[in-house]
Protein backbone atom coordinates (compact mmCIF):
# COMPACT_ATOMS: atom_id res chain seq x y z
CA UNK A 1 0.00 0.00 0.00
CA UNK A 2 1.33 3.26 -0.77
CA UNK A 3 1.18 6.34 2.03
CA UNK A 4 0.41 9.84 1.19
CA UNK A 5 0.16 12.78 3.81
CA UNK A 6 -2.04 15.61 3.64
CA UNK A 7 -3.35 18.35 5.96
CA UNK A 8 -7.14 18.00 4.93
CA UNK A 9 -8.06 15.05 2.38
CA UNK A 10 -11.20 15.83 0.45
CA UNK A 11 -13.41 13.21 -1.05
CA UNK A 12 -15.10 14.58 -4.17
CA UNK A 13 -14.10 16.92 -6.86
CA UNK A 14 -17.67 18.44 -7.07
CA UNK A 15 -18.46 22.49 -6.38
CA UNK A 16 -17.71 21.39 -2.80
CA UNK A 17 -14.85 19.47 -3.00
CA UNK A 18 -13.20 21.55 -5.52
CA UNK A 19 -13.55 25.11 -3.73
CA UNK A 20 -12.84 24.16 -0.32
CA UNK A 21 -9.49 23.46 -1.70
CA UNK A 22 -9.31 26.39 -3.84
CA UNK A 23 -9.95 28.55 -0.31
CA UNK A 24 -7.77 26.08 1.71
CA UNK A 25 -5.24 26.33 -0.45
CA UNK A 26 -5.40 30.87 -0.57
CA UNK A 27 -4.92 30.30 3.82
CA UNK A 28 -2.11 28.05 2.91
CA UNK A 29 -3.25 24.80 3.71
CA UNK A 30 -2.39 21.46 1.83
CA UNK A 31 -5.00 19.43 0.48
CA UNK A 32 -5.77 16.43 -1.79
CA UNK A 33 -8.97 16.05 -3.96
CA UNK A 34 -9.79 12.45 -4.80
CA UNK A 35 -12.64 11.96 -7.55
CA UNK A 36 -13.92 8.55 -8.14
CA UNK A 37 -14.48 10.09 -11.85
CA UNK A 38 -12.15 11.24 -14.88
CA UNK A 39 -11.52 15.12 -15.32
CA UNK A 40 -13.42 15.06 -18.53
CA UNK A 41 -16.49 13.45 -17.05
CA UNK A 42 -16.86 16.14 -13.74
CA UNK A 43 -16.09 18.67 -16.51
CA UNK A 44 -18.98 17.90 -18.89
CA UNK A 45 -21.59 17.09 -16.17
CA UNK A 46 -24.30 19.20 -16.97
CA UNK A 47 -26.48 20.64 -14.16
CA UNK A 48 -27.09 23.82 -11.94
CA UNK A 49 -26.33 27.05 -13.28
CA UNK A 50 -27.61 29.79 -11.11
CA UNK A 51 -25.15 31.75 -9.07
CA UNK A 52 -26.27 33.89 -6.45
CA UNK A 53 -24.58 36.99 -5.24
CA UNK A 54 -22.24 35.26 -2.92
CA UNK A 55 -20.84 32.57 -4.88
CA UNK A 56 -20.21 35.19 -7.49
CA UNK A 57 -18.39 37.34 -4.97
CA UNK A 58 -16.55 34.54 -3.90
CA UNK A 59 -15.58 33.53 -7.03
CA UNK A 60 -14.42 37.24 -7.88
CA UNK A 61 -12.63 37.65 -4.49
CA UNK A 62 -10.45 34.28 -4.83
CA UNK A 63 -9.49 34.90 -8.32
CA UNK A 64 -11.78 33.02 -10.14
CA UNK A 65 -13.76 35.74 -11.91
CA UNK A 66 -12.56 36.30 -14.83
CA UNK A 67 -13.94 33.93 -17.44
CA UNK A 68 -17.14 33.84 -15.63
CA UNK A 69 -17.29 37.64 -16.08
CA UNK A 70 -16.80 37.53 -19.84
CA UNK A 71 -18.86 34.27 -20.28
CA UNK A 72 -21.73 34.89 -17.79
CA UNK A 73 -25.23 36.02 -17.96
CA UNK A 74 -25.87 39.01 -15.47
CA UNK A 75 -29.78 38.59 -14.80
CA UNK A 76 -31.82 41.55 -12.80
CA UNK A 77 -34.62 38.80 -11.80
CA UNK A 78 -36.99 36.27 -13.06
CA UNK A 79 -40.08 36.17 -14.14
CA UNK A 80 -43.15 34.22 -12.85
CA UNK A 81 -45.86 33.18 -15.19
CA UNK A 82 -49.47 31.97 -14.54
CA UNK A 83 -52.57 32.55 -16.45
CA UNK A 84 -50.78 33.08 -19.38
CA UNK A 85 -49.19 36.39 -18.30
CA UNK A 86 -45.76 36.28 -17.23
CA UNK A 87 -45.33 38.66 -14.31
CA UNK A 88 -41.42 40.45 -13.97
CA UNK A 89 -39.73 40.17 -10.17
CA UNK A 90 -36.64 42.89 -10.83
CA UNK A 91 -34.44 41.68 -7.78
CA UNK A 92 -31.26 44.23 -8.13
CA UNK A 93 -34.24 47.42 -7.15
CA UNK A 94 -35.85 45.04 -4.65
CA UNK A 95 -32.76 44.07 -2.90
CA UNK A 96 -29.84 45.20 -5.16
CA UNK A 97 -28.52 41.99 -5.46
CA UNK A 98 -28.62 39.88 -8.97
CA UNK A 99 -27.76 36.47 -10.06
CA UNK A 100 -25.62 34.97 -12.60
CA UNK A 101 -25.93 32.36 -15.30
CA UNK A 102 -22.82 30.47 -15.63
CA UNK A 103 -23.23 26.59 -15.78
CA UNK A 104 -22.17 24.44 -12.58
CA UNK A 105 -19.95 22.83 -15.18
CA UNK A 106 -18.08 25.87 -16.08
CA UNK A 107 -17.04 26.63 -12.42
CA UNK A 108 -15.54 23.16 -12.43
CA UNK A 109 -13.71 23.67 -14.96
CA UNK A 110 -12.24 27.04 -13.42
CA UNK A 111 -11.64 25.36 -10.11
CA UNK A 112 -9.69 22.48 -11.51
CA UNK A 113 -7.65 25.03 -14.03
CA UNK A 114 -7.08 26.95 -10.68
CA UNK A 115 -6.36 23.63 -8.58
CA UNK A 116 -3.78 22.58 -11.38
CA UNK A 117 -2.06 25.97 -11.98
CA UNK A 118 -0.89 25.84 -8.51
CA UNK A 119 0.17 22.68 -7.91
CA UNK A 120 -2.75 21.64 -6.19
CA UNK A 121 -3.38 17.76 -6.33
CA UNK A 122 -7.02 16.28 -7.64
CA UNK A 123 -6.37 12.42 -8.02
CA UNK A 124 -8.96 11.77 -11.11
CA UNK A 125 -10.55 7.69 -11.45
CA UNK A 126 -10.18 6.65 -8.14
CA UNK A 127 -11.70 3.15 -6.74
CA UNK A 128 -12.93 1.65 -3.93
CA UNK A 129 -12.81 4.75 -1.68
CA UNK A 130 -13.36 4.41 1.87
CA UNK A 131 -12.89 6.87 4.72
CA UNK A 132 -11.56 5.51 8.21
CA UNK A 133 -10.58 6.24 11.90
CA UNK A 134 -12.46 9.90 11.21
CA UNK A 135 -12.49 9.99 15.08
CA UNK A 136 -9.01 9.99 16.03
CA UNK A 137 -6.58 9.74 13.03
CA UNK A 138 -8.50 10.19 9.86
CA UNK A 139 -7.16 8.27 6.72
CA UNK A 140 -9.05 7.48 3.38
CA UNK A 141 -7.76 4.49 1.51
CA UNK A 142 -8.99 4.27 -2.90
CA UNK A 143 -7.42 2.34 -5.75
CA UNK A 144 -5.89 3.96 -8.72
CA UNK A 145 -4.54 1.76 -11.86
CA UNK A 146 -4.43 -1.11 -9.92
CA UNK A 147 -2.41 0.11 -6.70
CA UNK A 148 -3.99 0.48 -3.10
CA UNK A 149 -3.30 4.07 -1.51
CA UNK A 150 -3.61 5.53 1.96
CA UNK A 151 -3.86 9.42 2.55
CA UNK A 152 -3.16 10.31 6.46
CA UNK A 153 -4.78 13.69 6.99
CA UNK A 154 -5.56 15.79 9.77
CA UNK A 155 -9.67 16.12 8.58
CA UNK A 156 -11.68 14.55 6.13
CA UNK A 157 -13.89 16.96 3.74
CA UNK A 158 -16.95 14.77 2.93
CA UNK A 159 -17.76 16.33 -0.50
CA UNK A 160 -18.86 13.31 -2.42
CA UNK A 161 -21.96 14.13 -2.80
CA UNK A 162 -25.16 12.16 -1.87
CA UNK A 163 -24.88 8.82 -3.25
CA UNK A 164 -20.64 9.14 -1.75
CA UNK A 165 -19.85 6.90 1.04
CA UNK A 166 -18.77 9.72 3.45
CA UNK A 167 -22.07 9.96 5.09
CA UNK A 168 -22.78 6.41 4.96
CA UNK A 169 -19.53 5.49 7.23
CA UNK A 170 -20.58 7.41 10.05
CA UNK A 171 -21.85 5.27 12.48
CA UNK A 172 -25.45 4.22 12.84
CA UNK A 173 -27.57 6.54 15.11
CA UNK A 174 -25.30 9.28 15.04
CA UNK A 175 -26.95 11.13 12.36
CA UNK A 176 -30.75 12.41 12.29
CA UNK A 177 -32.29 12.48 8.47
CA UNK A 178 -35.30 14.43 7.47
CA UNK A 179 -36.60 14.07 4.20
CA UNK A 180 -39.22 14.63 1.95
CA UNK A 181 -39.74 13.59 -2.04
CA UNK A 182 -42.39 14.96 -3.82
CA UNK A 183 -44.74 12.92 -6.09
CA UNK A 184 -43.07 14.29 -9.57
CA UNK A 185 -39.61 15.01 -11.46
CA UNK A 186 -38.49 16.97 -13.89
CA UNK A 187 -37.81 16.22 -17.56
CA UNK A 188 -35.19 18.51 -18.53
CA UNK A 189 -33.18 19.36 -21.77
CA UNK A 190 -30.33 21.23 -23.00
CA UNK A 191 -31.27 22.44 -26.42
CA UNK A 192 -29.34 24.46 -29.41
CA UNK A 193 -31.76 27.47 -29.32
CA UNK A 194 -30.90 31.07 -28.25
CA UNK A 195 -32.44 32.32 -24.86
CA UNK A 196 -35.87 34.23 -26.48
CA UNK A 197 -36.19 35.94 -22.92
CA UNK A 198 -33.49 37.26 -21.21
CA UNK A 199 -34.40 36.43 -17.99
CA UNK A 200 -35.81 32.95 -16.40
CA UNK A 201 -39.49 32.29 -16.64
CA UNK A 202 -41.05 29.68 -13.80
CA UNK A 203 -44.25 28.75 -15.01
CA UNK A 204 -47.73 27.53 -12.87
CA UNK A 205 -50.25 25.87 -15.21
CA UNK A 206 -52.69 23.31 -14.89
CA UNK A 207 -50.99 20.77 -16.83
CA UNK A 208 -47.81 21.24 -14.79
CA UNK A 209 -44.76 23.43 -13.87
CA UNK A 210 -42.09 24.27 -16.81
CA UNK A 211 -39.15 26.00 -16.55
CA UNK A 212 -37.70 28.15 -19.08
CA UNK A 213 -33.87 29.03 -18.67
CA UNK A 214 -30.35 28.95 -20.56
CA UNK A 215 -26.84 28.59 -19.59
CA UNK A 216 -25.30 30.74 -22.80
CA UNK A 217 -26.17 33.28 -25.70
CA UNK A 218 -26.75 29.95 -27.86
CA UNK A 219 -28.03 26.97 -25.46
CA UNK A 220 -31.24 26.95 -23.89
CA UNK A 221 -32.31 24.37 -20.57
CA UNK A 222 -35.89 23.74 -19.91
CA UNK A 223 -37.79 21.91 -17.65
CA UNK A 224 -41.27 20.04 -17.48
CA UNK A 225 -42.76 18.47 -14.48
CA UNK A 226 -43.55 15.03 -15.02
CA UNK A 227 -44.21 11.88 -13.23
CA UNK A 228 -41.24 10.23 -10.94
CA UNK A 229 -41.62 6.65 -12.64
CA UNK A 230 -41.67 8.94 -16.02
CA UNK A 231 -39.40 6.89 -19.00
CA UNK A 232 -37.35 8.86 -21.05
CA UNK A 233 -37.64 6.73 -23.68
CA UNK A 234 -41.58 7.37 -24.06
CA UNK A 235 -40.44 11.18 -24.31
CA UNK A 236 -39.57 12.02 -28.37
CA UNK A 237 -37.90 15.09 -29.01
CA UNK A 238 -41.37 16.48 -30.21
CA UNK A 239 -43.43 15.30 -27.82
CA UNK A 240 -40.65 17.73 -25.37
CA UNK A 241 -41.14 20.20 -27.34
CA UNK A 242 -44.90 20.14 -28.08
CA UNK A 243 -45.70 19.92 -24.53
CA UNK A 244 -42.87 22.92 -23.19
CA UNK A 245 -44.90 25.36 -25.80
CA UNK A 246 -48.29 24.39 -24.75
CA UNK A 247 -47.10 25.20 -20.89
CA UNK A 248 -45.08 28.05 -21.21
CA UNK A 249 -46.82 30.20 -24.45
CA UNK A 250 -47.95 33.05 -23.04
CA UNK A 251 -50.85 34.89 -23.81
CA UNK A 252 -48.78 37.75 -25.48
CA UNK A 253 -47.38 35.67 -28.18
CA UNK A 254 -44.00 34.63 -25.82
CA UNK A 255 -42.71 31.25 -26.42
CA UNK A 256 -39.19 29.34 -26.44
CA UNK A 257 -36.86 29.52 -29.61
CA UNK A 258 -37.51 25.91 -30.51
CA UNK A 259 -33.87 23.82 -31.62
CA UNK A 260 -32.28 20.57 -31.79
CA UNK A 261 -31.96 18.87 -28.12
CA UNK A 262 -28.62 18.45 -26.98
CA UNK A 263 -29.31 16.36 -24.07
CA UNK A 264 -32.46 15.16 -22.18
CA UNK A 265 -32.81 13.70 -18.12
CA UNK A 266 -35.08 13.52 -15.74
CA UNK A 267 -34.48 14.17 -12.03
CA UNK A 268 -35.90 13.41 -8.88
CA UNK A 269 -37.39 16.03 -6.95
CA UNK A 270 -36.30 15.74 -2.99
CA UNK A 271 -35.68 17.73 0.13
CA UNK A 272 -33.08 16.01 2.84
CA UNK A 273 -30.92 17.14 5.49
CA UNK A 274 -28.80 15.45 7.92
CA UNK A 275 -28.06 16.95 11.40
CA UNK A 276 -24.90 16.83 12.35
CA UNK A 277 -23.12 17.63 9.19
CA UNK A 278 -19.69 16.54 11.27
CA UNK A 279 -18.96 13.32 13.27
CA UNK A 280 -15.53 13.37 14.80
CA UNK A 281 -12.54 14.97 12.21
CA UNK A 282 -14.98 14.00 9.03
CA UNK A 283 -16.91 17.34 7.65
CA UNK A 284 -20.13 16.66 5.38
CA UNK A 285 -20.64 19.46 3.12
CA UNK A 286 -22.98 20.09 -0.36
CA UNK A 287 -25.26 17.67 -1.26
CA UNK A 288 -23.14 14.96 1.34
CA UNK A 289 -25.26 16.53 3.72
CA UNK A 290 -28.10 17.85 2.19
CA UNK A 291 -30.21 18.28 -1.18
CA UNK A 292 -32.85 20.74 -2.31
CA UNK A 293 -35.72 20.22 -4.81
CA UNK A 294 -34.43 22.61 -7.73
CA UNK A 295 -36.50 25.04 -8.15
CA UNK A 296 -34.96 27.66 -6.15
CA UNK A 297 -31.67 27.01 -7.85
CA UNK A 298 -29.52 26.46 -4.62
CA UNK A 299 -27.91 22.78 -4.39
CA UNK A 300 -24.84 24.29 -6.14
CA UNK A 301 -24.67 27.52 -3.98
CA UNK A 302 -25.54 25.34 -1.15
CA UNK A 303 -22.44 23.50 -1.81
CA UNK A 304 -19.66 26.55 -1.74
CA UNK A 305 -21.34 28.47 1.35
CA UNK A 306 -20.99 25.06 3.52
CA UNK A 307 -17.10 24.98 2.07
CA UNK A 308 -16.64 28.88 2.99
CA UNK A 309 -17.45 27.69 6.33
CA UNK A 310 -15.77 24.89 6.78
CA UNK A 311 -12.68 26.77 5.20
CA UNK A 312 -12.71 29.59 7.69
CA UNK A 313 -12.79 26.79 10.43
CA UNK A 314 -9.74 24.89 9.29
CA UNK A 315 -7.71 28.18 8.96
CA UNK A 316 -8.57 29.14 12.21
CA UNK A 317 -7.57 25.90 13.84
CA UNK A 318 -4.39 25.68 12.23
CA UNK A 319 -3.68 29.46 12.68
CA UNK A 320 -4.87 30.01 16.57
CA UNK A 321 -5.13 26.08 17.63
CA UNK A 322 -8.94 26.88 18.25
CA UNK A 323 -11.72 24.15 17.66
CA UNK A 324 -14.25 26.58 18.01
CA UNK A 325 -15.30 27.05 14.74
CA UNK A 326 -15.05 23.40 13.78
CA UNK A 327 -17.33 22.66 16.36
CA UNK A 328 -20.13 25.28 15.56
CA UNK A 329 -19.42 24.27 11.80
CA UNK A 330 -22.42 21.88 11.43
CA UNK A 331 -25.04 24.64 13.58
CA UNK A 332 -23.39 27.62 11.72
CA UNK A 333 -24.47 25.80 8.29
CA UNK A 334 -27.98 24.23 9.87
CA UNK A 335 -29.02 27.61 10.77
CA UNK A 336 -28.76 29.03 6.86
CA UNK A 337 -29.63 25.60 5.39
CA UNK A 338 -33.12 25.15 6.95
CA UNK A 339 -34.15 28.78 5.58
CA UNK A 340 -33.12 27.49 2.41
CA UNK A 341 -34.52 24.11 2.51
CA UNK A 342 -38.01 26.63 3.18
CA UNK A 343 -37.36 28.19 0.35
CA UNK A 344 -36.86 25.59 -2.35
CA UNK A 345 -40.10 23.79 -0.80
CA UNK A 346 -42.72 26.99 -0.69
CA UNK A 347 -41.29 27.93 -4.76
CA UNK A 348 -41.76 23.98 -5.39
CA UNK A 349 -45.05 23.65 -3.67
CA UNK A 350 -46.31 27.38 -5.05
CA UNK A 351 -45.17 26.21 -8.58
CA UNK A 352 -46.18 22.41 -8.98
CA UNK A 353 -49.60 20.86 -9.68
CA UNK A 354 -50.08 18.36 -6.83
CA UNK A 355 -51.66 14.99 -7.56
CA UNK A 356 -54.32 15.61 -4.72
CA UNK A 357 -54.85 18.83 -5.88
CA UNK A 358 -58.41 19.95 -6.29
CA UNK A 359 -60.43 23.36 -7.81
CA UNK A 360 -59.74 25.03 -4.51
CA UNK A 361 -56.14 24.27 -4.09
CA UNK A 362 -55.67 25.52 -7.77
CA UNK A 363 -57.50 29.02 -6.88
CA UNK A 364 -54.92 29.57 -3.62
CA UNK A 365 -52.09 28.85 -5.71
CA UNK A 366 -53.54 31.20 -7.95
CA UNK A 367 -54.18 33.43 -5.73
CA UNK A 368 -50.34 33.38 -3.67
CA UNK A 369 -48.99 33.86 -7.28
CA UNK A 370 -50.57 36.55 -7.43
CA UNK A 371 -49.94 37.98 -4.27
CA UNK A 372 -46.18 37.37 -4.73
CA UNK A 373 -46.18 39.29 -8.12
CA UNK A 374 -48.13 42.29 -6.71
CA UNK A 375 -47.38 42.78 -2.90
CA UNK A 376 -43.83 44.60 -2.73
CA UNK A 377 -43.20 43.14 0.52
CA UNK A 378 -44.04 39.73 -0.97
CA UNK A 379 -41.32 40.61 -4.07
CA UNK A 380 -39.07 41.11 -1.75
CA UNK A 381 -38.98 38.12 0.48
CA UNK A 382 -38.66 35.88 -2.67
CA UNK A 383 -36.14 38.13 -4.19
CA UNK A 384 -33.79 38.21 -0.60
CA UNK A 385 -34.02 34.64 -0.63
CA UNK A 386 -33.60 33.77 -4.75
CA UNK A 387 -30.66 35.87 -4.81
CA UNK A 388 -29.27 34.76 -1.76
CA UNK A 389 -29.13 34.77 2.30
CA UNK A 390 -25.81 36.44 3.74
CA UNK A 391 -23.90 34.05 5.80
CA UNK A 392 -23.26 34.12 9.25
C1 LIG B 1 -28.44 15.14 -12.16
C2 LIG B 1 -28.44 16.42 -11.38
C3 LIG B 1 -28.99 17.58 -11.95
C4 LIG B 1 -29.03 18.77 -11.23
N1 LIG B 1 -29.58 19.86 -11.78
C5 LIG B 1 -29.66 21.00 -11.06
C6 LIG B 1 -30.27 22.13 -11.60
O1 LIG B 1 -30.75 22.12 -12.73
N2 LIG B 1 -30.35 23.26 -10.83
C7 LIG B 1 -29.82 23.28 -9.54
O2 LIG B 1 -29.89 24.32 -8.88
N3 LIG B 1 -29.21 22.22 -9.03
C8 LIG B 1 -29.13 21.09 -9.74
N4 LIG B 1 -28.53 20.01 -9.21
C9 LIG B 1 -27.93 20.14 -7.87
C10 LIG B 1 -26.46 20.64 -7.90
O3 LIG B 1 -25.87 20.30 -9.10
C11 LIG B 1 -25.76 20.01 -6.70
O4 LIG B 1 -26.39 20.52 -5.54
C12 LIG B 1 -24.25 20.28 -6.65
O5 LIG B 1 -23.60 19.54 -7.65
C13 LIG B 1 -23.69 19.90 -5.29
O6 LIG B 1 -22.29 19.93 -5.30
P1 LIG B 1 -21.44 18.91 -4.44
O7 LIG B 1 -20.02 19.28 -4.68
O8 LIG B 1 -21.95 18.87 -3.06
O9 LIG B 1 -21.75 17.46 -5.03
P2 LIG B 1 -21.50 16.86 -6.47
O10 LIG B 1 -21.51 17.92 -7.51
O11 LIG B 1 -22.43 15.72 -6.61
O12 LIG B 1 -20.00 16.32 -6.40
C14 LIG B 1 -19.66 15.15 -5.70
C15 LIG B 1 -18.43 14.54 -6.35
O13 LIG B 1 -18.03 13.40 -5.60
C16 LIG B 1 -17.69 12.35 -6.49
N5 LIG B 1 -17.85 11.08 -5.77
C17 LIG B 1 -19.00 10.47 -5.41
N6 LIG B 1 -18.75 9.32 -4.77
C18 LIG B 1 -17.39 9.22 -4.71
C19 LIG B 1 -16.52 8.24 -4.18
N7 LIG B 1 -16.98 7.13 -3.58
N8 LIG B 1 -15.20 8.43 -4.31
C20 LIG B 1 -14.71 9.56 -4.90
N9 LIG B 1 -15.49 10.52 -5.43
C21 LIG B 1 -16.83 10.34 -5.34
C22 LIG B 1 -18.66 12.53 -7.64
O14 LIG B 1 -18.19 11.91 -8.84
C23 LIG B 1 -18.71 14.05 -7.76
O15 LIG B 1 -17.73 14.54 -8.65
C24 LIG B 1 -28.48 18.80 -9.91
C25 LIG B 1 -27.92 17.66 -9.37
C26 LIG B 1 -27.91 16.48 -10.07
C27 LIG B 1 -27.30 15.25 -9.43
Amino acid sequence: MKKLRTQVGIVGAGPAGLMLSHLLHLEGIESIVIEAQSRSHIEGRVRAGVLEQGTVDLMRSTGLGERMDRESLRHRGVYLSFDGNRHHLDFRELTGKCITVYAQHEVIKDLVRARLEADGQILFDAKHLSVANFESAPVIRYQQDGETYEVACDFIGGCDGFHGVCRPSIPEGVLNVFERTYPFAWLGILAEAAPSSEELVYTYTDRGFALFSMRSPSVTRLYLQCSPNEDIRNWSDDRIWKELLQRLTTKDGWAPNVGPVLQKGITDMRSFVVEPMQHGRLFLAGDAAHIVPPTGAKGMNLAIADVTVLSRAISNFYRNGSEDLLAAYSSTCLRRLWKVQRFSWWMTAMLHHWETQNEFDHRRQLAELDYVTSSRAAMTSLAENYVGLPLE
